[in-house]
């Protein structure tokens, strides 16, 4: 199994050491050719700034062939800025990015005190696991179609939609692998 991790900006070497520990080959994902060179199970968005990242993706190509992989199938998983990149919607004018999710989103939506904070709190199927959120995005609405998969003070913080999983938290900065473990399992699943 081969994971590609966006690496252009942001909390990916985090999330390659889970993967790494969870004994799954990962791909660096940083310029177009990357794309051609290896074959992915699924690719992992992680968290940073996603202005900076959806530019990024654009200036490098990475954009188009990125979302026909997602559009196709392939299984995806955004954290936090990740998130902000396959949402339908994100608020104040911001203009989206893969926007293949139907999902409305609130950018760094807990203000400035609250801007990163630590909760123990229960991930549907999963039990209650650490979530670190970090000038963290929730979810304001999700498509019909789009189980909520954990909520904070009533705020959504993860859902799924099909081949996409997203959380506003970073498992990838906890000892906690249960969210790689779950993301890998829908891999596996879309692989049979
Ligand atoms: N606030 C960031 C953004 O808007 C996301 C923060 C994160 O990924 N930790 O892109």
């Amino acid at each position: 199994m081969n994971i590609g991790v966006l690496a252009v900006q942001g909390a990916f070497i985090e999330h390659e050491r889970c993967l790494q520990q969870l004994g799954v080959t990962v791909s660096e994902i940083r310029k177009q050719e990357d794309l051609w060179q290896h074959t992915f199970d699924g690719i992992i968005l992680p968290g940073g700034e996603s202005t900076v990242m959806g530019k990024l993706i654009r200036d490098l190509g990475l954009y188009e062939p990125m979302l026909m992989l997602i559009k196709n199938g392939l299984p995806v998983f955004g954290t936090c800025a990740g998130l902000l990149l396959l949402a339908q919607q994100i608020d104040g004018g911001v203009g989206s990015h893969f926007a293949c999710m139907d999902i409305a989103v609130k950018r760094n939506a807990y203000g400035r005190q609250l801007g990163s904070f630590t909760i123990q709190q229960e991930m549907k199927g999963l039990g209650v696991i650490p979530m670190v959120f970090i000038r963290a995005p929730y979810i304001e609405t999700v498509g019909k179609k789009v189980p909520v998969l954990a909520e904070v003070d009533g705020k959504i913080v993860a859902a799924r939609e099909d081949n996409m999983l997203v959380t506003a938290f970073h498992p990838e900065v906890t000892a906690d692998l249960s969210v790689h473990r779950y993301f890998l399992g829908m891999v596996r699943n879309h692989s049979l």
